[in-house]
């Protein structure tokens, strides 16, 4: 028996640890603070600021398995997902890293010893390659690596690549540097004898796979599409851990190996269908193949978005994670026959899969499962719609060919990728007009790629310093100088970024909003109007640069907004903890925002939060407010002491090895937050929530505020029941002379009912005697004296059951507004083919109005009360 994968992933770091590496938790798959980067593609991704030398190196050796997403930007594998047997949207990437320590030859040798020695691959099989070099570029090929190669490999199989292979990149800039793969070449030895492996290197053949990739971190590619040298020489390697199983494993696809199986089997008992491995496009059964797969695969990437606090949305990230679950949930449907929702149900099998791998899923299991159910469903709607669309749109249009516009419209409205589309045109005989959807297509991604473009310029160095010290937790002001800035441009509108040297301005993150402040000097005051913070570097925003970029400048925090949001940001946490006090342990923070105006909390609960529990609330913050209990900040604290200690962490966050803990009675609220705080609870002065409501499946939105907006919020409503007061003529008990006064006027409105009741009998008898008789016909045109149309309808409905052969037209005046009724007798319908509805469309256009009903019954409203006497009038003429 081979190794599991729980075993081969335990290798790998063991192995890395006895060669002297840290063994780091992954980072969240949701990448935040990076503008170029929405989800975690590499390994290398949490290690950027050191290969750029922005950050401190702690550990020179690392290693790690790191949950990755390939699914937009440069590394995007969706559309292969599960068609083939070996791209993920999410995989594990299992690494090791030098920071400017170990370069070429020891990787190199390690990657051999570990595979060979240690997992037992076979040597026969394997292929490396190495950078063949870049005339364009001015890099020369990577002898070295292949050098270091030779040593263990015969020369006939390691084969030279080009830039596209082996020169790998993070994005369109960043760290980058030749690359050295391995390959592993899994076909029998029969075919291995006919054709020669190292032909089908990096040639997509789905039996010959790269499983590692070595980089050499030289470079950083500038935003001119220019190398510059890194300050140090660094190693970054990843390998496909689903690929490694599946190798090991002796398997010809990864579906196969024991990663996949539970799932697959799952899916294949729970459709009663079962899981043809071997389908290849011809068969019948390929398309149910491919929709388990690509099931068992987009769960993986869906769940752990949604762990890591990423909720399917409309926009940016959510979006993509909605589309990753739609584009499963329509294989579901279309191939397997899922008409209900059924990803949900992967979720409890992931979470204990993953067990102390990635134990972020197992411990909100029931949320993410929740909110896969509700997205299910609402797409299940939509698709039913889009289907309705489609039929509706057939019976419509006698076309043979499918509107490109149309087709676009289901893709975009309803979810619809092309090919659903196409199979069902196919299935009524009809074409869609492919090259009309690719031109709607074309036109959506350019306007959204105009909406979201992030020209940047590269940085320019002004003052040489590696280290950015942040002094905003103690002070407001601080002695500054200009290290780098550069000139962004988004949304039409041109800005700088600064990085200063020392700094007091808190940059964006937590939920708590930037700083914004001035930069001043005797000669000159630049505004800084946010402050943010990309990956590890704390950016300050100007509409314009200093005039002497090297001059020294005092940075001052505008100390007025600071203080408020601070108020808010402390706020937010008594609120946390009486949150989980009031409603239970389950509440998670699931979002916040944090400004000088207001407080945001999203947070994970399955019901409306009820006024009691409200109530409740406030009296927790507002006792703990009045407690004034100091700020406890502890700066440093080693990670796992501090959870030790019981702080709240939370899901989705990357945390240091030392963290900031902020403590308001120890007893009470203890959170890891890199925020700035009150000095005492006291300050908040009051809190007040002023909504409660729900933002997704499972996650609740309290928005709140504290103290002077507090204090406006109270003096408003305590002024609007003066105004209240004044108006009932300042009685004793407000409430009671509320409820009288409604009393009362109920008690007018069924007098009123009553009088109009009365008067419409009398009405009733004199228009009786107001017959006239018109061609067999009994005529009555009359305007009556009555304001309330339900009356005149019950008077019209009353006379037709005591006047025979009747023709009615009633005009009335009801609050200035003219008003028609015609009522006939059922037989004058059917012998005569009169017809109310007709007949009162002509007479509303003496009331400059319109109106309508059935045969035998209509009303008209207008808004020239003048007309109704030339309107009854006219009603003879349809008897002659
Ligand atoms: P490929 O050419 O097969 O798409 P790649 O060149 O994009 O691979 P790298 O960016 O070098 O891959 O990533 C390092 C390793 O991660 C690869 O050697 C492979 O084992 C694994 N890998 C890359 N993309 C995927 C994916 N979509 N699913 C699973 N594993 C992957
Ligand atoms: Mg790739």
């Amino acid at each position: 028996m081979s190794m599991t994968a729980k075993e081969i992933r335990q290798a790998f770091l063991d192995f890395f640890a006895s060669k002297g590496h840290q063994i780091v938790p992954s980072a969240p798959i949701v990448v935040k603070n990076d503008p170029t980067l929405m989800f975690t593609n590499a390994g290398m991704n949490q290690f950027k600021d050191l290969f750029l030398g922005e950050a401190p190196i702690k550990y020179p050796r690392v290693a790690d398995t790191q949950r990755c997403l390939r699914v937009s930007g440069k590394h995007n594998d969706l559309e292969e997902v599960g068609i083939d047997t070996y791209h993920h949207t999410m995989f594990e990437m299992l690494g090791n890293w030098s920071f400017g320590d170990y370069f070429k030859k020891e990787a190199i040798a390690w990657s051999w010893e570990l595979l060979t020695d240690v997992l037992k691959l076979d040597k026969d099989r394997l292929y490396v390659t190495v950078f063949e070099g870049d005339e364009k570029e001015g890099l020369p090929m990577d002898q070295d690596a292949y050098d270091f190669w030779k040593a263990f490999v015969p020369e006939s199989r390691i084969l030279k690549g080009n830039k596209k292979d082996n020169f790998w990149e993070m994005g369109d800039t960043g760290p980058c540097g030749p690359c050295s793969e391995i390959h592993f070449d899994n076909r029998s030895d029969e075919e291995r004898a006919k054709v020669d492996g190292a032909t089908l290197v990096n040639a997509d053949d789905p039996q010959v796979i790269e499983i590692w990739n070595n980089v050499f971190m030289e470079f950083n590619r500038l935003k001119d599409g220019s190398l510059k040298k890194l300050p140090a020489q660094h190693v970054d390697t990843g390998m496909g851990f689903e690929r490694l199983v599946r190798v090991i494993q002796g398997k010809t696809s990864n579906y196969d190996s024991d990663v996949f199986t539970p799932i697959i089997d799952f899916i294949s008992k729970s459709a009663g269908i079962p899981y043809n491995a071997a389908a290849t496009p011809d068969d019948k059964d390929w398309g149910q193949a491919v929709a388990m797969r690509v099931m068992a695969d987009h769960i993986r990437a869906i769940a752990f978005a949604i762990a890591d606090g990423q909720l399917p949305s409309n926009n940016k990230a959510g979006y993509v994670i909605r589309r990753i679950l739609r584009r499963a949930v329509r294989y579901a449907y279309q191939y397997l026959g899922f008409k209900e929702p059924f990803l949900n149900k992967l979720v409890p099998l992931l979470a204990a899969q993953f067990k102390g791998v990635f134990d972020e899923l197992i411990s909100q299991q029931d949320f993410v499962q929740k909110v896969i159910l509700e997205e299910e469903n609402s797409f299940l709607r939509t698709l039913e719609n889009g289907i309705n669309r489609f039929e509706k749109y057939i019976q419509d249009n006698q076309d043979r060919q499918i509107d490109g516009a149309f087709a676009f419209e289901l893709y975009d409205t309803y979810g619809f990728p092309i090919d659903l589309t196409e199979l069902m045109a196919r299935e009524k005989g009809l074409t869609v007009d492919m090259a009309g959807f690719d031109t709607e297509l074309q036109k959506q991604k350019e306007r959204s790629r105009a909406a979201t473009a992030i020209d940047a310029g590269d940085w320019i160095t002004v003052n040489e310093d590696d280290e950015v010290e942040f002094v905003g937790y103690d002070e407001v002001v601080a002695t500054s100088r200009i290290l780098k800035y550069r000139k962004v441009k988004a949304k039409g509108k041109e800005q700088y970024q600064l990085v200063l040297d020392v700094t007091p301005f808190y940059a964006e993150s937590g939920g708590q909003v930037g700083d914004s402040g001035v930069l001043e000097n005797e000669n000159e005051s630049i505004i800084i109007n946010d402050t943010k913070k990309e990956n590890g570097l704390i950016i300050h925003f100007a509409d314009v640069l200093p005039h002497n970029l090297n001059a020294t400048f005092i940075a001052k925090v505008n100390v007025h907004t600071r203080r408020l949001t601070e108020n808010n940001h402390s706020a937010t946490h008594l609120l946390h903890a009486a949150l989980k006090a009031v409603l239970g342990d389950h509440v998670n923070q699931k979002g916040s925002l944090v400004n000088a105006d207001v407080l945001r909390f999203d947070f994970s609960h399955f019901s409306k939060v009820t006024e009691q529990e409200i109530a409740k609330i406030e009296a927790i913050v507002n006792q703990k407010v009045r407690e004034n209990i100091p700020l406890k900040e502890e700066r440093n604290v080693p990670y796992q002491k501090a959870l030790e200690s019981g702080v709240t962490a939370l899901f989705g966050e990357k945390y240091g090895d030392y963290v900031r803990v902020i403590t308001f009675d120890d007893s009470y609220s203890k959170e890891l937050c890199g925020g700035t705080h009150v000095k005492a609870t006291g300050q908040i002065g009051y809190f007040k929530i002023v909504s409660e409501s729900a933002v997704a499946a499972g996650v609740r939105r309290i928005e709140a505020i504290t103290a002077d907006k507090a204090e406006e919020y109270i003096n408003n409503q305590a002024q609007l029941l003066a105004v209240l007061k004044e108006l009932l003529k300042n009685p004793k008990d407000l409430t009671k002379s509320v409820e009288s006064l409604l009393e009362e006027n109920n008690k007018l409105k069924k007098e009123i009912e009553k009088s109009v009741l009365e008067k419409a009998s009398v009405l009733k008898d004199v228009l009786k005697s107001k017959v006239t008789v018109v061609n067999d016909v009994n005529l009555i045109a009359e305007e009556i004296d009555l304001s309330n149309a339900e009356a005149i309808k019950n008077l019209a409905y009353q006379l037709k059951d005591i006047v025979d052969n009747l023709f009615l037209v009633l005009g009335a005046n009801i609050d200035g507004k003219p008003n028609l009724t015609v009522m006939i007798s059922d037989n004058l319908v059917k012998e005569k083919g009169l017809d109310a509805g007709k007949i009162i469309r002509e007479l509303a256009k003496e009331i400059n109005g319109g109106g309508g009903g059935q045969p035998f019954y209509a009303t008209a409203g207008g808004k020239n009360p003048e007309g109704l006497k030339s309107a009854l009038e006219k009603a003879i003429i349809y008897l002659k």
